[in-house]
């Protein structure tokens, strides 16, 4: 398969008056042309800051890039000048969020917000970004898509909120789709709705997707891969059936005994015991020794490499290999 994005050893740290929260800790994922990738684990763990760290939406102060490079198409995006990343966010790389309301101008109309997304990327004249606007808007289900052209994004209900910001993410045909809890504000059918929305548009405009949730009911349905993160770092990568029938990193099998099992009756939900450590004084090593039922001496001094356990599936883990 074709790389579209390489992100390689990413660092993003946080300065606070607290002390320096290291949120990515040398980050290494690639995304391949026209895949899914779901980029999983526990609130806290790093997914957004990944995801804005791609976008270079981190604010200073307090949060830095402090290293790696983010390669997308051969162009490291670390390197150019804010002007050319502002023109690849939106035509290269479009982000959906959680909330609709992030994106959508309240005192613009969507067709407004839609064409002006569209002729700040693209060289249309007025008419033909307002032809496109509808266009996108039928292609994601909405409703009265004309009388939606007219209306303020007060007027819409949230799934419709959120089928106008996917039309607009998607608008200009991005290369990289970067989707962000888009389903978790939702009820449960709207949800599936959105989720089959965003797999059909993607498919159809032959874009790539990073998908980041703590869901893994959502990864299962969408993602041909998964990467999973534990505290600023990617512990486990590989395809989708892979990390589900067969996961290696303690944290993974944990996440996996936690998704409920419709068929198989359980007293009680097992959770991973602790909670995410605090990244200003993160634990030594293996930053989840603290949690882990398999913790060795060497888990507390040394971080543990990544290591190929099969063809296209990698994870950090003394367990599975690294000099003990
Ligand atoms: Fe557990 Fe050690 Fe593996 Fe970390 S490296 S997950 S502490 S066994």
């Amino acid at each position: 398969m074709e790389e579209l994005l390489k992100v390689k050893d990413l660092k993003t740290y946080f300065y606070t008056y607290e002390g320096v929260v290291k949120a990515l800790e040398g980050i290494n994922l690639d995304i391949y042309k026209g895949e899914s990738l779901g980029l999983v684990g526990e609130t806290g763990c790093g997914k957004s800051v990944t995801a804005l760290s791609i976008m270079r939406l981190i604010q200073w102060p307090p949060g830095k890039i402090i290293d790696g490079e983010i390669i997308l198409d051969g162009k490291d995006l670390l390197k150019i000048p804010e002007e050319e990343m502002r023109k690849i966010r939106g035509s290269d790389i479009s982000m959906i969020f959680q909330e609709p309301m992030s994106s959508l101008n309240p005192v613009f109309t969507i067709g407004s917000q839609i064409s002006e997304a569209i002729t700040l990327h693209q060289e249309v004249d007025k008419k033909e970004a307002e032809k496109r606007s509808l266009d996108m808007l039928d292609l994601v289900g909405m409703p009265d898509a004309e009388k939606v052209m007219k209306q303020y994004p007060h007027e819409l209900s949230g799934g419709m909120q959120q089928r106008a910001m996917i039309a607009m993410a998607l608008s200009c045909k991005p290369k990289l789709l970067i989707a962000d809890e888009p389903t978790t504000a939702l009820d449960v059918t709207v949800q599936a709705q959105i989720l089959d929305l965003i797999q059909k548009v993607n498919k159809e405009i032959d874009s790539s997707m990073l998908l980041i949730t703590h869901d893994l009911g959502v990864v299962a349905q969408v993602c041909s891969r998964v990467a999973v993160m534990y505290a600023g770092y990617i512990v486990e990568i590989g395809t989708a059936k892979q990390i589900f029938k067969n996961p290696y990193h303690p944290y993974t099998k944990g996440l996996m005994h936690a998704i409920p099992k419709i068929h198989v009756e359980t007293k009680r939900l097992e959770v991973i015991r602790g909670v995410v450590p605090n990244l200003i004084t993160p634990p030594s090593g293996c930053r989840f020794h603290p949690r882990c039922d398999h913790m060795m001496d060497v888990c507390k001094k040394k971080a543990p490499p990544t290591v190929k356990v099969e063809e296209g599936h990698y994870v950090a883990c003394f367990l599975h290999g690294g000099v003990k």
